[in-house]
């Protein structure tokens, strides 16, 4: 199955999801993880209309997408990595939605960043739903307070909320959760589901879902 084959595969499959849920499948959006592929392999997914991509690298994403760019102005990317703060300047320029606001420190740096740019990304808090020691994410039990701080103190819009559940554990505990902290909290976007799993983050309220290998293949 080549990459084209794969999106148009992946596009049925959320749609049917979608509306096996009783939901709009206009409500959830696909975001194309890109990651490791060059320029050669996401053109044709460009090509078939594909215009939301996500990047976990920013050094990564500035060496492809400003060309790209050039031939498609509608691109929306999206970074789905950890950001250091030496990249969160970059990161403001190049993306448009940031989905991994995952400390105090990045939430203050984008917000100084994002006003001396006058540039706005869409911003998703990443929640660590597993608690898992070794991965990125604010804990279950400190998003109400991350929230408050990225609002009150920062001044930071927050359109949603992102998780990586563990790999080794059942997802759906992890998609249900987040959905309850999103509603908790007051916001409507939802980042949840990757290849393996995306037609059950679906099913629970994913309103993106980040697929690459289910397009792209296998990554090297
Ligand atoms: C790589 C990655 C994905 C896509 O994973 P696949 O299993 O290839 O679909 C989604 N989200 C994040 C945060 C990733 O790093």
């Amino acid at each position: 199955m080549n990459a084209v084959e794969g999106l148009r595969e992946v596009e049925m499959l959320m749609a049917r999801a979608a509306r096996d849920a009783g939901r709009d499948p206009a409500d959830v959006d696909l975001v194309c993880v890109s990651k490791t592929h060059d320029a050669a392999a996401i053109l044709p997914v460009l090509a078939a209309g594909c215009r939301v991509f996500g990047e976990n690298r920013v050094q990564e994403a500035a060496g492809k997408w400003p060309a790209l760019r050039t031939s498609y102005s509608d691109i929306q990317l999206h970074l789905i990595g950890p950001l250091q703060s030496n990249k969160v300047s970059d990161a403001v320029r190049l993306f448009d939605v940031i989905e991994t606001v995952d400390r105090e420190k990045i939430a203050r740096a984008l917000a100084d960043e994002m006003a001396r740019q006058n540039k706005f990304p869409r911003l998703f808090v990443q929640v660590n739903t597993g608690a898992e020691p070794q991965k990125a994410g604010i804990l279950p039990d400190e998003v109400k307070g991350f929230m408050q701080f990225c609002r009150e103190t920062c001044g930071l819009t927050i359109a949603g909320l992102m998780c990586i559940p563990p790999a080794d554990e059942q997802a759906s505990p992890h998609f249900a959760l987040l959905a309850r902290l999103a509603s908790e909290v007051g916001v409507s976007g939802l980042s949840m589901g990757m290849s393996h799993d995306f037609a059950l983050a679906i099913t629970l309220g994913a309103t993106q879902v980040r697929v690459g290998s289910a397009i792209f293949g296998a990554r090297g």
